[in-house]
């Protein structure tokens, strides 16, 4: 069972914190079966979203996805894209600082069988307006690419989940110390995961 756990970082934005939709989000992850292991509510400082979202020099990748995403939103409505990509996501990068430090947030460590992914999915897509229902962000907002773009600000999709084994480590770093993270069994984890 142990070398099927991976972890995860999971984050209620200032837009779900505010709106209360923290117990609901939390509540989701339990009852499928996930663990939360470490959580805390912060106000994040500029360097902390800064750190928490990737650099350009270190992550690349994640700039040229940015963009590639954003763009397909747009394709789908029928709105013109008329930006360069790499000036875009700088553009949302900043927005995202703006967006993260505007009131406190709850991040969560989360620990269980392929968490990375179901995480990922009782998130949603990005764009909440492609987020099927039952979906965090399918349930809670219509935002989109476009609108929040033409607003300058960050798409308000209520939470925030690691999308790969690296990322989670790296953003686990920025928020919490090693022994923050706790060590806990649930009553149903045989039942769940055992013969
Ligand atoms: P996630 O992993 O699904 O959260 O999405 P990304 O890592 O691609 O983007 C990080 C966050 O930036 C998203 O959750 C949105 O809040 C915001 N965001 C991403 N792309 C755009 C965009 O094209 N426009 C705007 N305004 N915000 C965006
Ligand atoms: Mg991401």
């Amino acid at each position: 069972m142990e070398r099927f756990v991976e972890r995860t970082f999971f984050m209620i934005k200032p837009d779900g914190v505010k709106r209360g939709l923290t117990g609901d989000c939390i509540a989701r992850i339990e009852r499928v079966g996930l663990k939360v292991v470490a959580m805390k509510m912060v106000q994040p400082t500029r360097a902390q979203a800064d750190r928490h979202y990737p650099r350009e020099k270190e992550d690349k990748r994640w700039f040229i996805e940015v963009a590639a995403k954003a763009k397909k939103g747009y394709r789908e409505k029928g709105v013109e894209w008329k930006f360069d990509d790499m000036e875009y996501s700088r553009l949302i990068k900043s927005f995202l600082v703006d967006y993260l430090t505007t009131g406190p947030v709850v991040v969560m460590v989360i620990e269980g069988p392929n968490v990375i992914k179901m995480v990922r999915k009782i998130s949603g897509d990005t764009e909440p307006r492609q987020a099927p229902p039952g979906t965090i962000r399918g349930d809670y907002t219509v935002d989109s690419y476009d609108m929040a773009n033409a607003l300058d600000r960050a798409l308000k999709n209520v939470v925030h989940a690691s999308s790969s084994k690296a990322d989670a480590e790296k953003e686990i770093r920025v928020w919490f110390k090693e022994e923050e993270i706790l060590k806990l069994e649930r009553v149903d984890e045989g039942l769940l995961f055992g013969k």
